[in-house]
């Protein structure tokens, strides 16, 4: 369109149609400025200008503010529970300790703002002044009356359990661990490993009713060969149920045999069958009785070598826990995991610095 003509001279009359036709353009031009204002009036940029304030939220109304993929924002309404939280956030109600340490979290209250971590951060625990390390305990029978070191007073345990329930620890499986030190999976700070070899009876008639207790759970190491064959010895059927609560059950060979000896007059050959009979069976029947894929071994005795832990990584596993002494950070060896036998007597003081969860150390 052209707006602006070369004036040319010519009648009066042509004159006056030219300014006639040049207001008409100017009415037009500004129609269309005034019809642009409406549209940008209507966009949201604009309507975000001129919106009025919102009212401050309420307690009962409030939720969730702000999400994105890393974090959410949520202010805690009358009747939330931190386990609803969990589960909404993370669908699992077991993860309340990511809100929990994320804002230091003593009590839930209404109209308190939380930050919700949405992604897996830090899953080794390092921190500028050390790094995150699990302890795993291990006893093997319990009675109300011991007479070897290796048998744990059921009233010792419950005191035990106690402490590690009033100073806030969270129990974990072998296979969380697992995935802590494959750097797969952050764990709550004060966490715990029970681990319990053998698979004595009294695992299920005294210590489980005391773990229940408290919610924790415990990893069996157990050799197949005692399972349902002994007075003293777990049953299938009693293992099942223990899976059922959330305990796991891993291996501990078939027949408790020192993996690392060779027997008098045993070829290399014969040597190796029986090994890998040990490793594998295990396997199996624990697949077979209870539907749980067992990935760790406990060497018996702790014993283990090189083709020891070979052997193993052909079977399937995935981790070998000894007896050796010390809490376990993630860039452990996983075919080397060392375990805090509880000893009898063990009283206070020392069961304390087994569950030791932090190395502190200034890192560069
Ligand atoms: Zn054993």
């Amino acid at each position: 369109m052209r707006l602006w003509t070369k004036r040319k001279r010519g009648s009066r009359r042509q004159r006056s149609t030219d300014f006639a036709g040049t207001v008409v353009k100017c009415v037009f031009l500004v129609a269309i400025f005034f019809f642009c204002w409406l549209a940008a009036a209507e966009t949201s940029a604009f309507r975000l200008r001129s919106a009025p304030e919102k009212e401050p939220l309420v307690p009962e109304e409030a939720g969730k503010l702000f999400q994105s993929k890393k974090v959410a924002v949520y202010v805690v309404k009358k009747g939330d529970r931190l386990t609803d939280l969990a589960r909404r956030f993370y669908g699992d109600p077991e993860k309340t300790w990511m809100i929990e340490e994320a804002n230091e979290l003593v009590s839930l209250e209404p109209g308190q703002v939380l930050v919700i971590p949405l992604l897996t951060s830090n899953p080794g625990g390092l921190s500028a002044d050390g790094y995150q390390v699990v302890p795993i305990i291990t006893y093997h029978h319990f009675s109300e009356k011991c007479t070897n070191a290796l048998c744990m007073p059921v009233e010792e345990f419950a005191r035990q359990m106690a402490m590690l329930a009033e100073e806030g620890y969270r129990t974990v499986t072998m296979k969380e661990v697992l995935r802590f030190i494959n750097y797969q999976q952050p764990l709550p700070r004060k966490t715990v490993a029970i681990t319990i070899d053998d698979g004595y009876r009294s695992v299920y008639e005294l210590v489980y009713p005391i773990l229940k207790r408290y919610n924790f759970k415990a990893t069996l190491f157990i050799y197949t060969d005692f399972i349902d064959n002994s007075p003293n010895a777990l049953s299938w059927e009693q293992l099942r149920e223990l899976t059922e609560a959330g305990f796991e059950v891993e291996s501990h060979t078939i027949t408790h045999a020192d993996l690392t000896l060779k027997r008098k007059g045993e070829s290399q050959a014969e040597y190796l069958k029986r090994i890998r009979r040990e490793l594998r069976i295990p396997r199996e029947l624990i697949r077979k009785h209870l539907r749980q894929e067992a990935v760790w071994l406990a060497y018996p005795y702790g014993r283990w070598n090189k083709l020891v832990i070979s052997m193993a990584i052909e079977e399937g596993y995935r981790g070998g826990v000894t007896v050796t002494r010390g809490a376990t950070p993630f860039f452990v060896d996983p075919f080397r995991v060392g375990r805090n036998q509880v000893m009898n007597p063990m009283k206070g003081h020392a069961f304390e610095q087994l569950v030791k969860y932090f190395h502190g150390e200034v890192l560069q």
